[in-house]
């Protein structure tokens, strides 16, 4: 029987990853909930064996019920009909089979019918959804909203709605307007706290929400009046069943089209406050933005993985000047060139879940014991990486998610072109990876602090002092030389003495950085397994070529022109370019 946990075995590799020990120490309290809980495991084999158990589930789920359905689902899309969403009948089948399986809210607590797992299997389960469905992936990622629900609701509100979320109930993420798209601060839904019913009413319009229609919504709205900037924006939960939403359009659109994306206008919506006031923007959403990068991060993964698949299947079954095209070099290479990105965007993806993991332990750990000096310590060591790893994970797994599956149409030549393979619907699906949950430039502005800053740098020498096998030296050594060339190129990028010339560069920094780092963890794994020795190789040889051109761009400008564009303001970049 098809399953796409069990056909993957980068997935299970993952999954064991030395760092697992500890996190599901952390996550099951010294395993101390068996004790409250009969479900909850005894010790680390038996929480790794329900880990792998509902993968299992959700894998078949993928393979029997999910991907089947996916072109059936683009073909339909959602209907808008009296007000209500009406799902895709294939998004509606998808659904129920996982809320039969009893898979929602995996990450949840216990206590609100979760099965308390950690970060990583929920990022897997997101993985696996997306290669069987890109759209579909929206509709169940959402559920992290009831992560911000967790952290910073009320007792009242976590244990109404939580539970919720098991039994399938749908959530959306309301941030952004007409004129307030990656520059949420200009939210303007005004939020007016209403004495004689004593809740908040909201009015205003939201655009491209998606699953817009949803049973909990999340809205960001100001809540201040006469401020303009984020301090006054607030956060609130609005619940569908209160019906004072009109959904005046659903957007027809190029990709993932089973997911519904609303324009929405709020009639004196009744809505209560999430967390405090005025931390809307600044705490909640950030939170929440970050929590939904990674969810694209995996996205975008199981999405290059499904592409590659689709290319890999292709070549080796089409035939022209009498023999199948995988044995040309130009089509063997594009193939191991998309298996090569999708190994370290994957690496990528799951060495940031483990810092975004043990940074909400920590986190968790806080808000019910005051922590150690030394706790408190690595709490910030984990927040920082996590901070600056996911933005350049997002960019970087959207921008290769892009490119594979533009490669894996190019080897299926004109047929790729048509409707007949998923191939055309898999290019459509990836254009949106890198514009939603902030664009590609927007993870540039928050990943490149981490350049600045010296995390990513201070991150890298300690990959760097790890002990591997002596066959895999020559790979470190050449990433040696790519930090310290990076090292001479940030520094002069530093030196520019000028904003926009640094912003400029800004982009090539991150990359730069982000393919050390990659090749670095795909050192690290093959030092684990040696299947993943070709992929350090070749990814190393083609990101270290890439490397020197951004250097060469970022030293290319002499000190007398850099001093020359100090003086001019404003206009600097444009008269360079
Ligand atoms: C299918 C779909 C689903 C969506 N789902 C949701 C959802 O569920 N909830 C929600 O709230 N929103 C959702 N969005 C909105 C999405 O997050 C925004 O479209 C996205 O953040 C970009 O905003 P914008 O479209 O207004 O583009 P703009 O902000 O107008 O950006 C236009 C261009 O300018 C660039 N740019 C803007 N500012 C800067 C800067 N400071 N530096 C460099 N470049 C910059 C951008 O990178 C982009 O290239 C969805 C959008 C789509 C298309």
């Amino acid at each position: 029987m098809a399953n796409f946990f069990l056909d993957n075995e980068h997935l299970k590799f993952h999954l064991t990853h030395p760092l697992m020990k500890r996190i599901v120490q952390m996550k099951e309290n010294d395993y101390t909930e068996a004790q409250s809980y009969v479900t909850a495991p005894i010790d680390f084999e038996d929480a790794m064996d329900t880990y792998e158990q509902v993968l299992e589930i959700i894998g078949e789920i993928c393979a029997d019920v999910i991907a089947p359905n996916a072109e059936s689902v683009d073909e339909e899309g959602p209907q808008l009909v009296c007000n209500e969403v009406m799902y895709a009948c294939g998004t509606q089948q998808n659904h129920e089979a996982l809320i039969n399986a009893g898979v929602y809210a995996i990450y949840l607590p216990r206590k609100y019918k979760g099965l308390n797992f950690p970060m990583i299997p929920y990022v897997v389960a997101n993985e696996l959804i997306s290669r069987a469905d890109c759209s579909f992936a929206n509709i169940w990622g959402l559920q992290d909203c009831a992560e911000t629900i967790y952290e910073f609701a009320s007792e009242e509100l976590k244990d109404k709605y939580l539970p919720m979320i098991n039994l399938g109930y749908t959530c959306s993420m309301d941030l952004t307007e007409p004129d307030a798209g990656s520059d949420l601060q200009a939210v303007q839904l005004k939020a007016t706290f209403d004495e004689e019913s004593n809740c908040w009413r909201l009015n205003g319009v939201k655009r491209f929400i998606t699953n817009g229609d949803a049973d909990i919504k999340l809205v960001l709205a100001r809540s201040e009046e006469g401020t303009k900037d984020a301090r006054g924006l607030s956060y609130f939960l609005y619940d569908r069943k209160d019906k004072a939403i009109t959904i005046r359009r659903l957007e027809h659109k190029l990709g993932i089209k089973g997911s519904p994306t609303c324009e929405l206008v709020f009639n004196n919506a009744p809505a209560q406050l999430l967390g405090e006031r005025r931390m809307g923007l600044i705490k909640y959403v950030m939170t929440l933005m970050n929590g939904a990068r990674l969810g694209i991060g995996a996205q975008s993964v199981g999405l290059a993985e499904a592409a590659c698949r689709e290319a890999e299947k292709y070549a080796g079954e089409r035939e022209q000047f009498g023999k199948k095209i995988l044995k040309f070099p130009a089509v063997f290479e594009m193939l191991s060139n998309m298996r090569t990105k999708t190994n370290a965007m994957r690496s990528l993806l799951y060495e940031t879940s483990r810092f975004v993991d043990i940074q909400k332990l920590f986190e968790d750990k806080a808000r019910t014991r005051t922590l150690t000096q030394e706790e408190r310590t690595e709490m910030k060591y984990f927040q920082r990486l996590a901070d600056v790893y996911t933005p350049m994970l997002k960019l970087v797994s959207s921008e290769y998610c892009n490119q594979i599956t533009y490669d894996a149409m190019q080897i299926h030549g004109g047929t790729g072109f048509m409707q007949d393979f998923p191939i055309e619907r898999m290019y459509r699906d990836a254009r949106i990876t890198s514009i939603y949950e902030g664009t590609s430039q927007l993870q540039v502005v928050a990943a490149i602090r981490g350049v600045g800053s010296g995390v990513f740098l201070n991150k890298i020498k300690e990959y760097e002092a790890e002990s591997i096998n002596p066959d895999l030296q020559p790979l470190k050594e050449q990433l040696i030389d790519m930090t310290s060339r990076c090292e001479k190129a940030i520094e002069k990028a530093k030196g520019y003495e000028n904003s926009e010339m640094y912003d400029l560069v800004a982009r090539r920094l991150v990359e730069s950085i982000a393919n050390i780092i990659m090749g670095y963890l795909l050192v690290l794994d093959a030092n684990r397994s040696s299947v993943y020795t070709h992929s350090a190789r070749i990814f190393i040889a083609m990101t270290n070529a890439q490397n020197r051109e951004k250097e060469a761009f970022i030293h290319s400008f002499s000190d007398k022109e850099l001093a020359s564009y100090k003086t001019t303001s404003g206009l600097s970049c444009e008269e360079l370019l």
